[in-house]
């Protein structure tokens, strides 16, 4: 974490009109774009030229954030995404704790000679390919994280809605609506200020959690139906969605998300995976309760990682090799997996 005189420093150079790209992880979420919204309102009010390039789509049902409309996706407009960040003096890195997690962003962003300031709460940080870090675990968010920069920063005063609807979002998305990485008393300290600021936390989570089209609930009826495999004696139920399924079901980026909890809400169950055939990939959405380390799990086997109850990963392995696999590696984690929640 930056000590209160980092803050301060960085403080002096953010107030000195300068070009800055904020920039956040492949398949933005919810604190992703919040977070990403949040710095973009503050830096802008200090003065600065900001703007937001993201590798790929984000989901529509964050378009009613004030100003999404004027965040790039680096694979729609990648001339002017690349320019942008070429010529920026400071880049933010914000949600993500390695650069690679900005898939084809990565070389353009490690080939710049902009200051790189990482605002993040993964684990293991790459410190070495940032000049300033604001990292920690224990926070629920990165939106989290960035309440913080800015009361630290003296600047409480400058945040207005906007900035406390970007942030709420990215608390909320990142607990899962209070379900998880929720038991500290910070988290709600700050989201009572963010009500004060104007936040109408039962319009946002209409907004965000119901406009689903009918296509997506139905997915995710036939993903539950169709597409579980549940292996009780691990602890562990899969769902796997191919790309034909996702296209019978007219799938739109956002679909997926939150698919992946629903078989944690079996009693005996304490590791949920998701697999999606992307392009010629699988993507693997990770999720557990209590104790099991997702984390470990995907740095280990699947090339990725993310936090202890929440992590992802990619494959190029077909979906039955996939399956197969999975469960061999599961097997080894059989004693870890055994075990009920309790008080
Ligand atoms: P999700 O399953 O929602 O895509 O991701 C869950 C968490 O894991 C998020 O915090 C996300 O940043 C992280 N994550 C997802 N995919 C990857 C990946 O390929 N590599 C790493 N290091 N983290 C990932
Ligand atoms: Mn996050």
């Amino acid at each position: 974490m930056l000590t209160n005189n980092e803050i301060s420093e960085l403080k002096l150079l953010l107030n000195q009109k300068k070009k800055i790209v904020i920039t956040s992880h492949t398949n933005p979420d919810g604190d992703a774009i919040g977070s990403s919204l949040a710095m973009y309102h503050y830096l802008t009010k200090l003065g600065n030229t900001v703007n937001i390039v993201l590798p790929n789509k984000f989901p529509n049902y964050y378009n009613w954030l004030t100003d999404s409309d004027k965040i790039l996706i680096y694979e729609k407009q990648s001339k002017l995404s690349q320019k942008l960040l070429v010529e920026a003096e400071i880049i933010f890195s914000l949600d993500y704790n390695a650069i690679s997690r900005l898939g084809a962003l990565t070389e353009i962003v490690l080939g710049t000679s902009a200051k790189r300031i990482l605002i993040d709460h993964h684990i293991d940080p790459e410190i070495e390919n940032f000049d300033y870090c604001h990292s920690t675990v224990e926070t629920s968010s990165t939106g989290e994280l960035i309440y913080d920069f800015i009361t630290k920063a003296g600047d409480e005063k400058l945040i207005d809605k906007n900035i406390a609807e970007a942030i709420y979002t990215g608390i909320v998305t990142d607990t899962g609506s209070f379900s998880f990485s929720c038991n500290r008393p910070e988290t709600y300290l700050i989201t009572s200020k963010l009500i004060s600021h104007g936040v109408n936390a039962e319009k946002i989570h209409k907004l965000i959690y119901d406009t689903y089209s009918e296509n997506r609930l139905r997915l995710l009826g036939y993903a539950i139906s169709n597409r579980m495999v549940v292996w009780e004696e691990l602890h562990t139920a899969l769902i796997y969605l191919t790309k034909s399924d996702l296209k019978k079901y007219n799938y739109k980026v956002g679909d997926t998300e939150g698919v992946v909890n629903y078989p944690l809400s079996m009693e005996k169950i304490n590791m949920s995976v998701l697999i999606t055939e992307r392009d010629n990939k699988l993507r693997l959405s990770f999720r557990s309760k209590g104790d099991f380390s997702v984390n470990e799990l995907a740095k280990a086997h699947f090339n990725g990682g993310g936090h202890k109850n929440a992590a992802g990963g990619k494959t190029s392995e077909t979906i039955d090799e996939l399956i197969d696999r999975l469960k061999t590696v599961m097997g080894d984690y059989k004693k870890q997996l055994n075990y009920i929640i309790s008080l």
